[in-house]
């Protein structure tokens, strides 16, 4: 395929390919801010893999375009980490250079170089690739780390190009689309919009942080049609948006990735006619390769959708959902035997449970590493959740697993309450709803939960010593 920077920017020059904020770029205008980056990101003379550190601003969209104008494949770090973690990350890919947001700035141990800095070096003449090749890397980011060590994934252009045709297959797309963009460019959900703005030749409005009243306020009253929200965002914005207000008209689709939710709050945004578009994806697969369309929406309340049409799913033995796909990534950074691990015969081992109804329709119901087997007898956490979750004392709930003397393994549940409730209450709601063996064997409070930068909850971190055990 021809380079897509140089496609889009012949094919639709003076279309708005970006806004952040007051400012804004035509796809024109943004080839020539990236390959004069290029240019000076070359000025540096870079040898080796090149890392950007930055946050969803306009310099580090234009940065991480630059380096694949070099044809080097960024690798593409979380702001949020410690920098332990990323010292780790930037070994495990051997980065030589990290091209960093001014303000994410931090002693590395490899070359650091601040955008400002970068602004200074006079911009060589570069040759940018004429050829995106399918099987080439164009990026590498880590996993969100949420069962334990973050992995680096290989992603080609051939695998986000599948997945920007699988995805604008099922949600289609118009002329006026518009995108907003506050998930983390440093992860699949931001990168695969950045792309698709690219190949669909669609605008991207970029949101350097997520604070649900601004973005309230954007989806009432400017013409954006998709957004992409993870869980909790997608609870904070009905939280603040008030009864009375609505989004815009245009606005269409409200693409909810990354981890499980509950039904209340699908039932609430049907309710209130926010368009939720559940899916299901990693950044394995270059984001999303399951999703609900439109008109089952409503029907398969619940479900993670279909398989995209370039994707095929299948459950094995154990439950494990299998994924063939050619948005499936080249392999882990330096990890070839954990990546064949998972790949049998094409089928890529997810780790996640689910099963698919007689109409193909893939319910998700957890990791197995989360599964809880207790007595002999499989426990999700999510179903024991969903059920605690009816109780109006309740504000939230996270199940985990406990070692147990007598069953191996039981449930635990951490709390945040409304109102105040005993432990006898809850059992005994409990036993009501479910199997008696699903039943958490003790209750605790918690002000906050676990998270990974990205904000999934790490539900393996929770421990009863950082909780009040509830009486
Ligand atoms: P790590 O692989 O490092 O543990 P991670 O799996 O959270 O981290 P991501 O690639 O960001 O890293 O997330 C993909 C995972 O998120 C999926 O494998 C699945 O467990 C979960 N997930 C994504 N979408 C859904 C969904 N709709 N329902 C339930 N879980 C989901
Ligand atoms: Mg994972």
């Amino acid at each position: 395929m021809e380079n897509w920077l140089s496609k889009r920017a012949r094919l639709s020059p003076e279309k708005i390919a970006v806004r952040a904020g007051e400012q804004s770029l035509t796809f024109a205008e943004l080839q020539q801010q990236v390959l004069q980056q290029a240019g000076r990101i070359q000025q540096l003379a870079p040898s080796g893999r090149i890392a950007v550190l930055t946050d969803n601003s306009l310099t580090g969209y234009v940065t991480i375009l630059a380096v694949q104008q070099l044809d080097v494949a960024p690798v593409l770090l979380n702001q949020r980490l410690s920098v332990d973690e990323l010292t780790q990350q930037l070994a495990d890919a051997a980065v030589t250079l990290c091209l960093t947001a001014d303000k994410l700035v931090r002693p590395l141990p490899i070359k650091v170089v601040s955008f400002s800095q970068l602004a200074q070096q006079k911009p060589l003449v570069v040759t940018p690739p004429t050829e995106f090749t399918a099987t080439t890397v164009a990026s590498i980011m880590f996993t969100s780390g949420t069962s334990g060590h973050a992995k680096g994934v290989l992603q080609t252009y051939g695998n986000h190009f599948y997945s920007a045709i699988g995805s604008v297959l099922n949600l289609g797309l118009t002329t006026e689309d518009a995108w907003l963009c506050c998930v983390p460019l440093f992860h699949i959900s931001g990168l695969s919009i950045m792309l698709r703005g690219l190949i669909y030749g669609m605008t991207v409005v970029l949101v350097d942080h997520f604070d649900a009243e601004e973005i309230n306020h954007l989806l009432c009253t400017q013409p954006i049609t998709t957004i992409s929200v993870v869980p909790y965002m997608l609870q904070k914005l009905l939280q603040t948006l008030p009864q009375t207000q609505h989004y815009q008209a245009a606005f269409r689709c409200m693409l909810l990735g990354g981890g499980p939710i509950d039904r209340a709050t699908l039932a609430e945004c049907q309710q209130r006619q926010i368009p939720v578009i559940q899916s299901y994806g990693m950044t394995e697969t270059a984001s999303q390769i399951v999703a609900l369309d439109f008109a089952n929406a409503a029907r398969k309340l619940g479900s993670a959708g279909q398989p995209l049409f370039p994707v095929q799913i299948k459950i094995d033995a154990a439950q494990h959902i299998l994924v063939k796909t050619p948005t499936l990534a080249a392999g882990y950074l330096d990890q070839p035997e954990i990546w064949a691990k998972q790949l049998h015969a094409g089928w890529f081992d997810t780790d996640d449970i689910g099963y698919l109804d007689d109409e193909g329709f893939l319910f998700v119901q957890g990791r197995s590493g989360d599964m809880i087997n207790s007595g002999g007898e499989n426990i999700f956490p999510g179903e024991i959740e969903a059920v605690y979750q009816q109780h109006p004392a309740v504000k939230s709930i996270v199940v985990a697993s406990a070692t147990d003397k007598t069953w191996g393994h039981v449930p635990l549940a951490y709390l945040q309450l409304n109102s105040a409730i005993s432990v006898t209450e809850l059992r005994a709601y409990g036993r009501q709803h479910l199997a008696h063996y699903k039943v958490p064997r003790d209750f605790y409070l918690v002000t906050d939960y676990p998270r990974t930068g990205n904000g999934k909850l790490k539900r393996r971190a929770l421990s009863p010593q950082t909780a009040q055990l509830l009486k």
